[in-house]
């Protein structure tokens, strides 16, 4: 089930609520399914974007009693996520002449930048890739401390410098290092302090260019890390990202534990960026790819 038990069963039953004992879909049961995806964290403009959705359904269908009511849901929901399965690469491949592949990771401390690296890093060894770590958070000693244990625990190279040492510095020598050494991947760590967006912008900007130098198409894939688990919160995180650099996909975290995962219906919909995985638990295996159709199908069955 994905793991996302919580999450399932808040869904489910304040859809359930919002249908139980109607025999058609009509402006209340509109009204309480509008309520009950908002509280499920699926984020206001998402809801309305499924609501509307459903009305055109139903206003067309002519009758729809609440049973069809959950797999017209299901499929309208299922419409509004941005596909990632074009993407032909998510299940770690690494795309022919992007060799080595660069990724950058971006995100605000403790969402689990750190952990999701590491469980990239052992994906792509796991599809028997050679994968190199830079540690370009050069802000925090212990996020350098932590992906160097999470290098150990996968088996891959680290390249880092001195704590304080500058982070597009950092980056250049890793992706250097990933040519020199024939690597097939190269995933760099950034620092995810959130002052502003100008600061931001000037340090991942600063950061892509030094990459640029060393493969002129390069980064190929940036990365954004949010935790799922605080719900609306991410929503704001990724507005802040997006606005600050290219975002190519993104990753969602800690679906585990919590009954916000609504809140990836909304991320996905409204950035318009795919989700290229979610985390599921603390073990190095608990990153999965994140396919829309099962996803909407572990909240519904
Ligand atoms: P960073 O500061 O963003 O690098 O965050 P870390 O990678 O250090 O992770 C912060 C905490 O979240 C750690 O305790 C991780 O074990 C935990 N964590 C990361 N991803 C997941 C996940 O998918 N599920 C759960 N339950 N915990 C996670």
């Amino acid at each position: 089930d994905q793991g996302l038990q919580k999450t399932k069963e808040g869904f489910l039953s304040k859809i359930t609520k919002a249908i139980a004992g109607k025999s058609s879909v009509d402006e209340e049961v509109l009204d309480d399914l509008e309520e009950a995806l908002v509280t499920a964290d699926v984020g206001i403009d998402t809801t309305l974007a499924i609501i509307d959705r459903i009305e055109k359904r139903v206003a067309k269908d002519k009758y729809v009693g609440t049973s069809e009511l959950n797999k017209l849901l299901q499929e309208e929901i299922e419409e509004i996520l941005v596909d990632a399965s074009d993407d032909k690469h998510k299940s770690f491949d690494i795309p022919e002449g992007k060799k080595p592949y660069v990724i950058l990771v971006v995100g605000v401390n403790g969402v689990g930048k750190t952990t999701t690296i590491g469980k990239l890093a052992y994906n792509y060894k796991q599809a028997g890739k050679s994968v190199m770590l830079g540690a370009a958070d050069t802000f925090r000693a212990a996020a350098v401390d932590q992906l160097t244990i999470w290098s150990e625990r996968v088996g891959v190279p680290i390249v880092k410098q001195a704590m304080g040492s500058d982070p597009s510095a950092v980056a250049f020598d890793a992706v250097q290092s990933a040519v020199s050494k024939n690597a097939d991947v190269v995933i760099i760590d950034t620092a995810g302090r959130l002052h502003n967006k100008a600061h931001l912008m000037d340090e991942l900007g600063k950061i892509r260019r030094v990459i640029s130098k060393v493969i002129p198409d390069a980064p190929h894939e940036v990365l954004l890390i949010l935790d799922g688990s605080t719900g609306q919160n991410a929503l704001e995180q990724a507005k802040h990202f997006t606005a600050a650099t290219d975002v190519t996909a993104m990753i969602i975290t800690k679906l585990d534990g919590t009954a916000k995962g609504g809140v990836v219906l909304a991320i996905a919909h409204q950035f318009n960026i795919p989700v290229k995985y979610i985390g599921v638990g603390e073990k190095i295996t608990d990153l999965i790819v994140f396919d829309k159709h099962e996803f909407v199908d572990s909240l519904f069955n």
